[in-house]
């Protein structure tokens, strides 16, 4: 047999997930100038991009043109989409294996972190996770209901996600109307009753998870004021010295900002964004089954082994009224049917990107890339390199891979296996119709897009556009 990856013996690689780190795997095959591959990429959705689509918030429109990147490498010919089809249902992890060389896991982190304490599944307490699946149009959330009839919400944390969540919420309707923001999403909030918006971080101004253009955006806020208490502003000794020793340019920006809202104090908007810091939640207070109230302990810092600083509970508690509660505490991996998993980190178990079982041996030709394979941190660009790591170890592993049967090893085989499990799957040219359809029904409010919601009413656009298409043959 000729070596795998040249032109009398082709590399079959299948991505799952198509979002960042699947498309920038796909990106670093294609670019070995002397490989000979092609790449099917799954997803369970009809739709692609994972969290650019359902994850980056409405306003946020230029993290979202990267999808024009995507696009270019979509349009490679050795490339093909095959959306809505669901590896572990109706495609098993063993089949996929018998059809490709190299299976690359790029499926992110589709469930959320709990809290652990009482009352965290009291009716109005949400994972963030979810609020934000539905403001974006995701299928697996679109039917969620969310009381916006409350006039305070928590929101728990103080990553990225929980600044999207606090901002959406203490957004005015002028400034969410000309964005891609689902539709239904877009009407329940221009009737919130949500005027105060707590977001509670842990650890002090300083250890925010935050970044400056997230923070700096929500003190321009049309209809909100940001509030921070002027002594919870101020930085104590350790953060100080931690500060002058880390360096940490995002950290100092984020603490001088926060001054600064301090100092300016409230500027009478309808609408307030409390940022409260060193407070952790210790329990959710409810009546009749709702949320009433959140619990917290105000904590102090202490040095822990690895240099960092971290809270520690003073045993000082007072409740804050809320009526709704997110909690943005960070993204957790889920197990796939048939692969490894590590349950506490919530990740697939590997070195390099290359899965790994309980016993720490290599699963030939199973790779993973993206938050399934270090956990939910960073942002778009940071899939870039991992996702070059993940495909160089599989493209040094190329002279010891396991042969598959020549006759499933072509794109034709593996297209008839799609066929027969999910004949209603969708192409990239597919994935076109529907993207012209949503940003045609946009176009006529003045929106970037109007998103599909329903996976029923994507695939009869699709079929729709299909049948008022030219037929080349007539
Ligand atoms: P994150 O950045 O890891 O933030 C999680 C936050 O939750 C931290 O403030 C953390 O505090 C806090 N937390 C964790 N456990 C807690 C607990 N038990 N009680 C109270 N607080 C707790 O996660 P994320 O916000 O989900 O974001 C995920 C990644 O996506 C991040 O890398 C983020 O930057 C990125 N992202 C980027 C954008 C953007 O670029 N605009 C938008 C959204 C998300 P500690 O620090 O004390 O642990």
């Amino acid at each position: 047999m000729p070596q795998i990856g040249t032109a009398s013996h082709p590399l079959r690689v299948a991505i799952i997930g198509s979002g960042p780190s699947g498309f920038y795997a796909a990106e670093h095959y294609f670019k070995q100038p002397d490989l000979v591959v092609s790449i099917d990429m799954y997803d369970r959705l009809p739709t692609p991009y994972g969290l650019v689509r359902g994850g980056v918030a409405p306003d946020h429109p230029k993290i979202k043109s990267v999808t024009k990147v995507y696009d270019k490498i979509a349009a490679h010919p050795a490339f093909r989409f095959f959306g809505n089809v669901e590896i572990g249902k109706h495609i098993s992890h063993a089949t996929l294996k018998e059809y490709y060389h190299q299976v690359v896991y790029a499926v992110g982190a589709q469930s959320d972190r709990k809290m652990g304490i009482p009352g965290e599944d009291l009716i109005g307490s949400h994972a963030a996770t979810e609020f934000v699946g539905w403001y974006n149009a995701h299928p697996d959330y679109r039917d969620l209901e969310f009381d916006l009839s409350q006039r305070a919400v928590a929101v728990i944390g103080n990553g990225n996600v929980a600044m999207d969540v606090a901002r959406i919420l203490a957004s005015s309707d002028e400034e969410l109307r000309t964005t891609d923001i689902a539709d239904y999403a877009l009407e329940a909030l221009r009737n919130s009753n949500i005027t105060d918006i707590y977001m509670l971080g842990r650890r002090g101004p300083a250890q925010a998870a935050f970044t400056n253009p997230e923070l700096k955006e929500m003190g321009e806020l049309r209809e909100a004021d940001v509030i921070v208490a002027y002594e919870e502003a101020q930085l104590d000794d350790l953060s100080r010295e931690w500060l002058a020793k880390e360096k940490n340019p995002v950290a100092e920006k984020n603490v001088r900002m926060l001054q600064d809202f301090a100092a300016r104090g409230p500027q009478g908007k309808r609408k307030r964004v409390h940022m409260r810091f060193l407070v952790s939640p210790t329990e959710l207070l409810g009546e009749n089954g709702r949320v009433t109230a959140i619990r917290v302990v105000k904590n102090v810092l202490q040095p822990a082994p690895d240099g960092s600083l971290r809270p520690k509970a003073t045993g000082q508690t007072y409740d804050i009224p809320v009526g709704l509660v997110f909690r943005s505490i960070g993204y957790k991996g889920v197990e796939l049917p048939g692969l490894p998993f590590d349950e506490k980190n919530g990740i697939i178990p590997n070195t390099l990107g290359r899965v790994t079982d309980s016993a720490g041996a290599v699963l030939p030709g199973v790779y993973v890339t993206g938050w399934i394979k270090r956990g939910p941190s960073g942002i778009i660009g940071t899939n870039k390199p991992d996702s070059v790591e993940t495909v160089n170890a599989a493209l040094a592993d190329l002279p010891n891979l396991p042969e598959i049967a020549p006759e499933k090893a072509t794109p034709e085989a593996a297209e008839a296996l799609v066929r027969s499990s999910q004949p209603a799957y969708v192409t990239f040219a597919d994935w076109g119709l529907l993207d012209a359809a949503e940003v045609e029904a946009g176009a006529a409010q003045g929106r970037p897009r109007i998103k599909f919601s329903r996976i029923a009413e994507m695939l009869e656009t699709i079929q729709a556009r299909k049948a008022s298409e030219p037929n080349p043959t007539a």
